[in-house]
This record gives structure tokens, C-alpha cells and sequence, in this order.
């Protein structure tokens, strides 16, 4: 049989992370989507719950939960203005994760603990002008030169661009081979040849920033390289199935407070002498999505 209740260690996470949620973040959701910004001290308070560590190996500097406590965490979290968990997850669902499945012991040590700790900003940056859903077919180049790559190309929407300190950054050795040529590595900020765009206007998830980034002759040191050449595009699928587990956790969390709030709205609403809630066609699709929602749950 499917055991389906959580561990008491993870309650406890569930239990605290909601708390932080509640009266921490849901006062300041207002202000973040007026302002199309998370203030600085709001992510160091996330840093401070230990929310960028959440799934990752103690011995990087991670909390040690697991994939199970992160999707708990992820899910409560999700409560909140959707912008929060998109910070956390472009910087360590996604750039510490590639770093993590694909970085040499060096690279591990020199970037994972400030990560975790939410204390340097990443950002993954895969898609492009030209390559979206076939981001097999990027253009983007890393020519070798000696113990150094210069890169050369644009990549787009990428995910807190606007405030990283670091990129996970996919580029080709080999244009003719296709996605066999491509090959990740590990870019900091201040390398002259990069560029960063203007925040781009979105219409929704306000707070949580994108923008091109534009390489022109910027020269990254080979160590700097994540996994050997050509090998970034399983790095690039493997990373984004990591991902992927906290879109899904993230959904979950979201829909619930959806349906909550839309319970609690359908129990104080009095139509017609009584509270709305009390007719069946305000009850059936009320079932109907507790129910998908508690299903998704546990397919996560
Ligand atoms: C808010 C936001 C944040 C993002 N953050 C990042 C990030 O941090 N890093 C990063 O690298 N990228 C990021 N992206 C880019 C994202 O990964 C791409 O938007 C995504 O890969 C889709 O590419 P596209 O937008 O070019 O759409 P396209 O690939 O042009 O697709 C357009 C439509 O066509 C459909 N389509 C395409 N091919 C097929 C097919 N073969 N069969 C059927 N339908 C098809 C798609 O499903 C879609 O509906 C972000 C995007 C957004 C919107």
C-alpha cells in the first residue's frame, strides 16, 4: 500500500514554512506585484528560513529534506505571490541543480554553499531568440582558445537575469553537430562581453524578473566548464526534470489556496437568504477541484 501520510520532520517544515508564508510573504504580495519587485530583505528573510537549500545534500550546504521536503516546501511556498518560488527556483531548482548534476567537484564547492544559502543569485540560461521549445537547435557559440571559451551569442527570458550573480549558460563547440555540440558552463556576472537586458514587461508573475543576456566575445575560463564538451544538452534535459518537479509542487500549492479562498468566499456569500454555498452548484465543482488537487498531490 502507498503510505501517503507525511513524516513528522516533514509536518514540521509543512507546518513552518506555511507560518513564514502567512505572516511573512502574504502581507507583501500587494506591494511586489504594484512594484514588479521582491525588496532585497524579503529574499534574504526566504535565505533565512533556508528555503534556497530545501532538497539539496547537507554537504553542499543544502537542509537535507530531499525531493519530498522540497515539493512540501515548494507547495506551501506557492501560497505566495507566484514571483517568490520563481526566484528560488531559477536560481537553485534550476542553475544549482545543472551545477550539481554536472559540475566538477571545484565548481560544486566554489558556487553550491552561496546558493543554497541564497547568498548569490543563479539563473539558467538556455533559450533563445530562435530556440524555444527546440532548444536543442540554440546557436549560441563557445569557441576554444587556449585554457579559455569565448562565447559568443543571445540567449532570452531568462529567469533573474536582471539580479543573478551567476548563469548556467548553454552554448554550441560545434554548430554542425546540433545538440550534440552543446556544452554548459558556469558564467559569472562581471565577465566583460556580457551583457544584460532591461528587466522585460510581463503580463503576469510580476516580481519575478526576466532579460536577454547578450555575449559578445566574452572569454569564461575552461574550469569553468560544467561536464565535459558536449554534453550540456542531457545536462540542460536533466536539470529542467528537476525543475519540472517544482512547477508541479508549485501548481498544487497554488490551486489549494485558490480553492480556499474560493470556500471561504462561497461560505460568507448570502444570496437569496442563505450563503451561496449551500446550493449544489456552487458545491459540485468545489468537490470536483478539491478533489483533482488532492489527486495532483499525490502524483507529485
Ligand atoms: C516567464 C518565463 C520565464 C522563463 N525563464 C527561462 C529561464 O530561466 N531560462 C531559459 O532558458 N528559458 C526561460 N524561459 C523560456 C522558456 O523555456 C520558453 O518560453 C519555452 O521553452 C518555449 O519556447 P518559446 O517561448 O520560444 O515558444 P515556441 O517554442 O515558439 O512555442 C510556441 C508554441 O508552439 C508550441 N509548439 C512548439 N513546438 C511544437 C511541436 N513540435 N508540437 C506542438 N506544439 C509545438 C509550443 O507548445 C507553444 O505553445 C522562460 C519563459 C517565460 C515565459
Amino acid at each position: 500500500m502507498i503510505e501517503t501520510e507525511l513524516p513528522e520532520e516533514l509536518r514540521l517544515l509543512q507546518r513552518s514554512v506555511r507560518e513564514f508564508v502567512e505572516t511573512r510573504l502574504q502581507p507583501r504580495e500587494r506591494e511586489i506585484e504594484e512594484r514588479d519587485e521582491i525588496a532585497p530583505e524579503l529574499l534574504g528573510e526566504l535565505a533565512g528560513m533556508g528555503l534556497f537549500g530545501i532538497g539539496f545534500p547537507e554537504e553542499h550546504g543544502g537542509s537535507g529534506f530531499g525531493r519530498l521536503g522540497y515539493c512540501v516546501a515548494v507547495e506551501q511556498l506557492a501560497r505566495a505571490n507566484a514571483s517568490l518560488w520563481n526566484v528560488i527556483g531559477g536560481s537553485v531548482g534550476l542553475c544549482a541543480t545543472a551545477i550539481h548534476l554536472g559540475g566538477s567537484d571545484d565548481l560544486r564547492t566554489r558556487y553550491l554553499p552561496s546558493l543554497l544559502a541564497g547568498k548569490t543569485i543563479g539563473a539558467y540560461a538556455l533559450s533563445e531568440p530562435g530556440a524555444g521549445s527546440d532548444a536543442g537547435a540554440l546557436r549560441a557559440t563557445a569557441r576554444r582558445d587556449g585554457h579559455r571559451y569565448i562565447l559568443d551569442g543571445a540567449k532570452t527570458f531568462i529567469t533573474n537575469a536582471p539580479i543573478a550573480d551567476l548563469f548556467a549558460v548553454f552554448a554550441t563547440v560545434d554548430r554542425d553537430a546540433g545538440s550534440k555540440g552543446i556544452t554548459a558552463f558556469v558564467v559569472e556576472r562581471d565577465t566583460p562581453g556580457l551583457e544584460i537586458g532591461p528587466n522585460d514587461a510581463k503580463m503576469g508573475l510580476r516580481g519575478s524578473t526576466t532579460a536577454q543576456l547578450f555575449f559578445r566575445d566574452a572569454a569564461v575560463p575552461a574550469a569553468q566548464r560544467i561536464g565535459a564538451e558536449r554534453t550540456g544538452f542531457g545536462l540542460a534535459l536533466r536539470t529542467l526534470d528537476h525543475g519540472r518537479l517544482g512547477l508541479a509542487a508549485h501548481a498544487v500549492g497554488a490551486a489549494q489556496r485558490l480553492l480556499e479562498a474560493s470556500v471561504a468566499y462561497a461560505k460568507g456569500r448570502t444570496q437569496f437568504g442563505r450563503p451561496i454555498a449551500a446550493n449544489q452548484g456552487v458545491q459540485w465543482p468545489l468537490a470536483d477541484a478539491a478533489t483533482e488537487i488532492h489527486a495532483a498531490r499525490l502524483m507529485v
